[in-house]
Parts: structure tokens; sequence; C-alpha cells
């Protein structure tokens, strides 16, 4: 029996209208999960998402967040501006924006640092390309992407919010990473993490994400260090997104 209440957010990613959002919350509330749920819309309907689900354990993320202070910075969001609008959370470092907007390392752990400094609870992704994992660099890549963010924020001030471990070669793809290679990438994190401060490392939760589906959740949620999901096409779905919920119970 794990001590961490498990936790499952939800990646809308570039998806949604206001009016498809409104049925998603209607089925959503009918049965709401027992566990921990965070549902990342993009910024332009949090406010509709906040609202949405106030009163839940569920609550509302955006799927990044600016390293910056508020300012002259055109097109950004800051955390100030997701606190004020009822979110308290935000993903970072999530692959696709690591791979098409130029999100590095550095940039990542600025931003969670950043989330972290006014509040905001950050779902730090880290994850290997199939090149990198053919090439048996799974480990060190996943290390070195956390030894950044370990720069600039402290194990226990990441243990407020997320890691979530999502192999880019699983991400929408429908290849799933097995139950035991999710598990073995998990441990490591969580090792590392445990280097710095054991405390915090056994309080963090460590999502796994990447094509998971109601079929093979209950499977990846049952190891031993993995303690919820990130999921991207599977949320969209809402009774999709349920039943994913009700296997990390
Ligand atoms: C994601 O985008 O974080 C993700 C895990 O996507 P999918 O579930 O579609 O693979």
């Amino acid at each position: 029996m794990k001590s961490r209440r498990p936790l499952v957010a939800a990646n809308w990613k570039m998806n949604g209208t206001r009016a498809e959002n409104a049925r998603w919350l209607e089925a959503f509330l009918d049965a709401p999960p027992a566990c921990d749920t965070v549902v990342c819309a993009p910024y332009v309907f949090l406010l509709q998402v906040a609202q949405g689900l106030s009163g839940l354990d569920a609550q509302a993320g955006a799927q990044d967040c600016s390293d910056r202070a508020p300012g002259a910075w055109t097109g950004e969001v800051c955390a100030e501006m997701l606190l004020d609008t009822g979110v308290r959370w935000a993903i970072v470092g999530h692959s696709e924006r690591r791979a098409t907007f130029g999100d590095s390392d550095e940039l990542v752990a600025a931003k969670a640092a950043r989330a972290l400094s006014v509040g905001v609870r950050p779902i730090v992704c880290v994850g290997e390309t199939l090149e990198q994992r053919e090439a048996g660099r799974t480990n060190e890549v996943v290390a070195a992407q956390l030894a950044a963010v370990l720069r600039t924020c402290s194990a226990a001030q990441l243990a407020t919010g997320a890691l979530a471990y999502e192999p880019v070669w699983a991400i929408g793809t429908g290849r799933t990473a097995s139950p035991a290679q999710a598990q073995e990438v998990h441990a490591a994190i969580r090792a590392q993490l445990a280097a710095a401060d054991a405390q915090a490392a056994g309080q963090v939760r460590l999502l796994y994400g990447g094509s998971v589906k109601p079929g093979n959740a209950a499977e990846l949620f049952s190891q031993p260090d993995i303690d919820g999901g990130l999921i991207g096409g599977a949320s969209l779905v809402v009774r999709d997104f349920l039943a994913i919920c009700g296997a990390a119970n």
C-alpha cells in the first residue's frame, strides 16, 4: 500500500471549445473521481475549468508557465496570473515544448522555480527520445533533466508539485512503456531525489505519461513508484479519463 495519494492529470493540449469543455465538465461533475485530479487546459479556457471544478478535489492546471515576472513580455502568461485565475498547477517541460518550442533544461528549471515562488505547483516532465533509449541513454538523459531542476528548486519544493516521466516515444503514439520499463525509470528518479532529500523523495508523486488508456492504466499505476498519470489523448474523452482515474484508486 502506497502512502502517497494518487494523482491523475489531464493534458488537453491545444484542444477544446467552450461548448465541448462544458460538456466534459458536466460529465466529470456527475461522477467525480476519488483521486486527486488536475485538468490542464489551454490558457483561454482556464477560468472556465477552474470555476467548473470548484468545490471538488480536482483543480485546474496550465500547460506551461512563464519564467518571467509580470511585465513587458508579449504573449507570455506568468504564475501570478494563473493564481489569480484560480489555477494551482502548471505543467513545465512537456516534451512537445522541449522539442518544438525550444524549452531547454535550464528554461524548464527556471519555469518550475518561478511557479513555485508564487505558489503554483509544477508538474515537471522528463523523458527520453526513442533514439536516446535505443542508445542506452535513458537514465542519463532523465537524470540530467532532473538535475537541472534540482539546481533551481529543492526536492522539498518539487514534492509540493509532481514529476512526470514521459518517454517521448510513447506520447501520442499508442506505444506505452511496459510497467517494468516505467517502474525502472521512476525508481531512478526517486533515488536521485532521495540523494538530495530522502523525506521529500518519499512524498513526491511521480506520474507516468505516454499513451495511458483505460486498458493499461491499472497495471502501470500498480508499480511501486508510479503514483498516477499524466494523460494526453485519452483525457479528451471524459469517460476514458474517469476510467483511468478509477484505475489510480
Ligand atoms: C502527454 O501529452 O502528456 C501525453 C502523455 O499524451 P498521450 O497520453 O496522448 O500519450
